[in-house]
């Protein structure tokens, strides 16, 4: 089974999304309180090699070769990809095996690096995060390293427009009663003027958050950000698409490789234990919950499955 490449997984930008991972679980120079993949375990502002970029990108050459439909490798992984200082390495490997699109999507804070910024230059569409228009905010939001500050966030974002051709999509994450009122708005809106993003899509939490008390904002709130940020787009809550369960051998490996990087709707765990023609999928899915491999969270009056932390990933 693939180790550092999963999907093609539906996702709510980027259609079907063929995942790659350079960095172990949870590895971020942030610890964001509306972190879907829970608190940062490996924290750290250090780049260095996690794995052998050899061994990935004949993951990434297998998934290709597999003719599953891929509308872009997405660089994203269990934390900020950017740690990865193979990522230069493997996005070009990456374009020398296919003429598939190339996204990263990225926390930002390391765009200050020119290393890093060179390392972008042949990618198709960089993703960054803007969640805040002061350093307070910033720091209150995404609780980042102590060496990553909110003015090298910003000349990093201001020089990655000024290096690029490709698209720059900002995503700003609206979180209720922290960052959705007028003020708070308007002040993201003047960065956002000075980083002239092809697009800027508005994400609320839409999958259990780390810190409970994150909650999403009201419709009014909604429209009143995409008025004042001039967003291209509102992701929607859920993604459209099917999972791709055929490089797995079982569902329970499926679940298991899936919910490592991304939590899955009850109903889409269920959809893919189907796949594999299991006669009653949510028998299935309970026996994998009772041996705790996974945990289940309801959140926002949906039900949500999460791999459990415990469960030796190894499995
Ligand atoms: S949301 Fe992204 S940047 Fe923030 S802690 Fe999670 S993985 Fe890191």
């Amino acid at each position: 089974m693939a180790k550092y490449v999963y999907g093609p997984v539906p996702s709510r930008r980027l259609g079907q999304s063929l995942g790659v991972s350079p960095i172990p679980e949870k590895t971020c120079n942030y610890n964001c309180i509306y972190c879907q993949l829970g608190k940062t375990t490996n924290f750290t502002n250090h780049r260095k090699r996690f794995f052998n970029p050899k061994d990935i990108l004949a993951e990434i050459s297998e998934a290709i070769r597999q003719e599953r439909k891929i509308d872009y490798i997405t660089f994203v992984g269990e934390g900020e990809p950017t740690l990865s200082s193979d990522l230069g390495i493997l996005i070009e490997g990456t374009k020398k095996l296919t003429d598939l699109p190339v996204a990263v999507i990225t926390n930002g804070s390391l765009l200050s690096l020119e290393t890093v910024r060179a390392e972008m230059r042949k990618v198709d569409v960089i993703m960054p995060t803007f969640d805040a228009g002061n350093s307070k905010l910033f720091r209150f939001i995404n609780r980042p390293h102590k060496e990553v500050r909110f003015n090298k966030l910003v000349t990093g974002l201001k020089k990655s427009r000024l290096e690029f051709n490709n698209e720059l999509w900002i995503e700003v994450m609206l979180l209720k009663g922290i960052n959705d009122s007028v003020e708070t708005l308007e002040e993201i809106k003047g960065f956002l003027d000075v980083f002239h993003p092809d697009q800027v899509q508005i994400s609320i939490p839409s999958r259990p958050p780390t810190e409970p008390w994150v909650t999403i904002p009201d419709s009014e709130s909604l429209n009143l950000s995409k008025l004042i940020l001039q967003s291209t787009q509102i992701l929607p809550l859920n993604e459209v698409g099917t999972f791709d369960s055929r490089p797995f051998r079982t569902p329970k490996e499926a679940i298991l490789s899936i919910t490592k990087r991304h939590p899955l709707q009850y109903t889409q765990a269920l959809e893919i234990i189907h796949q594999f023609n299991i006669d009653n999928p949510e028998a299935y899915l309970n026996m994998i919950v009772s041996k705790q491999m996974v945990k289940i969270l309801d959140y926002r009056n949906s039900r949500f499955i999460y791999r459990n932390e415990v469960w030796d990933s190894n499995f």
